[in-house]
């Protein structure tokens, strides 16, 4: 792209137009060689784009593992494409309906950086979002048992402002639709995204809530502040998603840091996501344990707001369930033996 074209668009498409996409100049940038990759590539698209790239202090490092491609992505025979069942509770393109109530939008499949443990790897960076929404907002009119409809991708808000303020209107203009939420990883991985436009945009669809996709607190600086404390200032209610990954936050103290450093930004802390068996990401994967040892690290330890749920998707498409660490520790007529945050026992009557 010539300076002159850069000059004429918003600072956010110039910054991705920027992304590192190919092996040759991620192995320019980082001095590594590139025939590794390239096949990684092929089957798995990247895109880096240079905020996020900023973020990266050396190789190997917990942001690094998010964005580069590994050689392992292309070893993981367990793994399953759609463990999910996504498509096969999909009524129309583009559209997940899983639970009586809500209904997952899939806006587009394009983001501003795409994060190599992606529970939709085998959709992201392959189609544009084009001719879906008819049919979308059609299936959504005739089904009045949706209550709630999510938006999600991919990123939306990868798509324009007018494109998206068009969609949350024909949205907001369903009847029996209450509530509209929208799944972002931008305010974190492209923070630059949340211009005035982007905020008018969302506060003319409320009520809207924005879940926002962190993963370590090296993803917060000042960009990001900033972004949060627009968006909350503009009244739009924030929460956060983080998977759970291994050599990222697989560790207490950064969860909790985490946590913390969200709660201060006006984020409240909703899920942490036990990561789903897909096909390409195992050497992300944590055990469970771990994941109820972090939760148990941080009930007692941090406010209660800042301790979100821990959440198994269950493969078939079984829905959510929350893992909960064992605080009941014995059952009797007349009391329970309950275990606290530091694991010391007591007795709760019950009579
Ligand atoms: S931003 Fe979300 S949808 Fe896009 S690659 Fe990352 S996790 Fe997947």
């Amino acid at each position: 792209m010539t300076e002159s074209q850069l000059s004429s668009i918003p600072r956010w498409k110039a910054l991705l137009a920027e992304s590192l996409t190919t092996a040759g100049q991620l192995a320019d940038h980082f001095g590594i060689a590139a025939d590794k990759l390239a096949p990684v590539i092929k089957s798995f698209p990247m895109r880096i784009n240079p905020y996020y790239l900023s973020l990266i202090r050396e190789p190997g490092d917990p942001i690094w593992r998010q964005a580069v491609p590994d050689p392992l992505e292309l070893n993981d025979a367990a793994g399953m494409a759609d463990p999910l069942c996504e498509e096969a509770t999909s009524p129309v393109p583009g559209l997940i309906h899983r639970y009586p109530d809500r209904v997952v939008l899939l806006a587009t499949e394009q983001c501003a950086m795409f994060c190599r443990f992606c529970m939709r790897k085998r959709r992201v960076g392959s189609m544009t979002w084009e001719d879906r929404l008819d049919a979308t907002v059609d299936y959504l009119t005739r089904t009045p048992a949706v209550r709630e409809v999510v938006l999600s991708g991919g990123d939306p808000f990868m798509l324009d402002d007018g494109v998206l303020a068009r969609l949350l209107a024909r949205l907001r203009a369903i009847a029996h639709v209450r509530l509209l939420r929208i799944h972002s990883r931008m305010p974190c991985t492209l923070p630059q995204r949340v211009t005035d436009e982007l905020v008018r945009v969302l506060q003319d669809a409320q009520p809207l809530y924005l879940n926002i996709h962190f993963n370590h607190p090296g993803e917060i600086t000042t960009h990001v502040r900033e972004a949060c404390r627009r968006l909350a200032d503009a009244g739009i209610p924030l929460g956060s998603q983080t998977v759970l990954l291994k050599g990222v936050n697989d560790d207490p103290a950064v969860m909790h840091r985490l946590m913390e450093t969200l709660l201060a930004m006006r984020v409240r802390p909703y899920y942490i996501h036990q990561l789903d068996r897909v096909c390409g990401t195992a050497h992300f994967r944590v055990p469970v344990e771990r994941g109820l040892a972090i939760l148990q690290h941080l009930r007692g330890r941090i406010s209660g707001m800042g301790v979100p749920h821990y959440m198994i998707d269950l493969p078939g498409g079984g829905g959510k369930v929350p893992l909960i660490p064992a605080y009941i520790v014995e059952k009797q007529p007349d009391h329970w033996v309950l275990r606290n945050f530091e694991g010391r026992t007591f007795h709760y009557p019950l009579r």
